[in-house]
């Protein structure tokens, strides 16, 4: 038990009090740009090449250095570097080969950038239902998957779907899987890392990500056309040869009149920054899942509250936490996030009629219509997220839960 116990003098009835204890921390601050990373974009402004195709004699850009580096650490041939994640994303369906009109596959429950890239291209989004576990509903995707050419997979939130049957059901229907590896850069599936499993993996740097540069993305390939392509449409000009992992010129030689230039490129300002965090990477992923698990313990058995599942086979990225409020009214969530909010712990709910800051529901997305999915929006309308930036201390998170916990203990009572 925490915080005292007061009676409300016009109920009559005794609850926690809202008094006690209130988190100051900011949900939004990540942590500041690793020293070894300001140096490099000094030395990179000092230079004054900051394109990444303006090199110094013999000398390699930091943007090549980047893509080998990343290829590297997730095991893929190829990788390129892009100006966003959702860049990445259009980028690697132009460069599979979608064209206007096509039905491609993806997630009800992802963010607005998804379905974005895909109508960016023309295609169409055809949008697949979340399960409780918030990952894309297999046994849906089985029903919508004729027709389709491929699907953005997006491992929204961090939530790896069964990923060996997924790729049976893509496989055998001939469906080229792209995955929006966002929330997974450093997860694995079955110690096969988050983006592998399909033929492209996209991955973003945005500020809120696992990298930091302001803006920048990633796309790694095993595939010689796709990376191809991919690096004429990110804007490489006829200066292809000036990437570290790249396919052969004959391979380049065969498109590169046909492979439109969408400039998208990253620079070398980002790619310096970017180089020591990925050196870094993986013990940043073990610091958020040390502070995610220490706020699924404090909610754990929280009455009325669900938890989500991460199933054995994936490690994940905590970088943010979600849990369901399941056939909870919208006026009894709404007066959770605003007693936890008044207790400064900032909560995000999917579930509201209209959406505040963001997107992230196939229904919010009117240019895709879609007929509408019951069981899911029984899921969305639960749903509630909150981030866990690294620049929060585990005692920060144990107070968080506490503070959920007992807000969310309230409401239920007092339901
Ligand atoms: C952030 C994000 C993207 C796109 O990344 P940007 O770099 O902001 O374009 C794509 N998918 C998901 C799930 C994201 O959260």
């Amino acid at each position: 038990m925490n915080g005292q116990c007061i009676i409300d003098l016009a109920t009559g009835q005794a609850h926690k009090s809202r008094m006690s204890e209130i988190f100051k921390g900011n949900f939004t601050q990540q942590e500041p740009i690793p020293e070894q990373g300001i140096e490099a974009a000094l030395r990179v402004m000092q230079s004054g090449r900051l394109h990444r195709y303006n090199v110094a004699q013999g000398e390699i850009s930091e943007a090549a250095l980047l893509e080998q580096e990343f290829a590297a650490y997730t095991g893929a041939k190829y990788c390129i570097g892009v100006a966003s994640g959702g860049y990445a994303l259009a980028c690697a369906l132009r460069a599979v080969g979608v064209r206007p009109g096509d039905r491609v596959l993806t997630n009800a429950f992802t963010l607005a950038p998804v379905p974005g890239a895909i109508a960016s291209t023309g295609a169409v989004p055809v949008f697949v239902g979340v399960t409780e576990g918030l990952v894309i509903d297999l046994d849906d995707l089985e029903t919508r998957i004729d027709g389709a050419g491929c699907l953005v997979l997006s491992h929204m939130r961090g939530h790896l779907c069964d990923m060996d049957r997924l790729m049976q059901i893509c496989d055998a229907a001939g469906v080229i899987v792209i995955e929006d590896c966002a929330h997974t850069m450093g997860a694995t599936w079955n110690g096969v890392p988050s983006g592998r499993h399909g033929a492209v993996g996209c991955y973003s740097t945005q500020t809120y990500k696992h990298m930091n540069s302001g803006e920048g993305g990633l796309l790694i390939t095993d595939d010689d056309q796709i990376a191809a392509r991919a690096t004429m449409l990110s804007g490489s000009y006829m200066l292809y040869d000036r990437h570290l992992v790249a396919p052969d010129p004959q391979v380049f030689e065969a498109i590169k009149y046909d492979t439109p230039n969408v400039s998208g490129r990253i620079d070398n300002l980002r790619a310096a920054i970017l180089r020591p965090q990925l050196a870094d990477l993986d013990a940043q992923v073990a610091r958020w899942n040390d502070r995610y698990r220490v706020v699924e313990e404090g909610l754990q058995g929280t009455p009325g509250l669900t938890l989500i599942d991460r199933p054995k086979a994936g490690v994940y990225v905590g970088s943010s936490i979600q849990f369901l409020l399941l056939d909870w009214s919208a006026d009894k969530i709404a007066d959770v996030l605003a007693r936890c909010l008044a207790r400064g712990v900032e909560l995000k709910w999917f579930g509201g009629d209209e959406p505040n800051g963001f997107t992230s529901r196939y229904d919010s997305w009117r240019y895709a219509p879609s007929e509408r999915m019951p069981a899911s929006d029984r899921v969305l309308r639960g749903i509630i997220d909150m981030r866990l930036p690294l620049t929060f201390s585990l005692e920060d998170c144990a107070q968080i839960a506490r503070i959920i916990r007992a807000e969310v203990g309230a409401v239920w009572q007092g339901a």
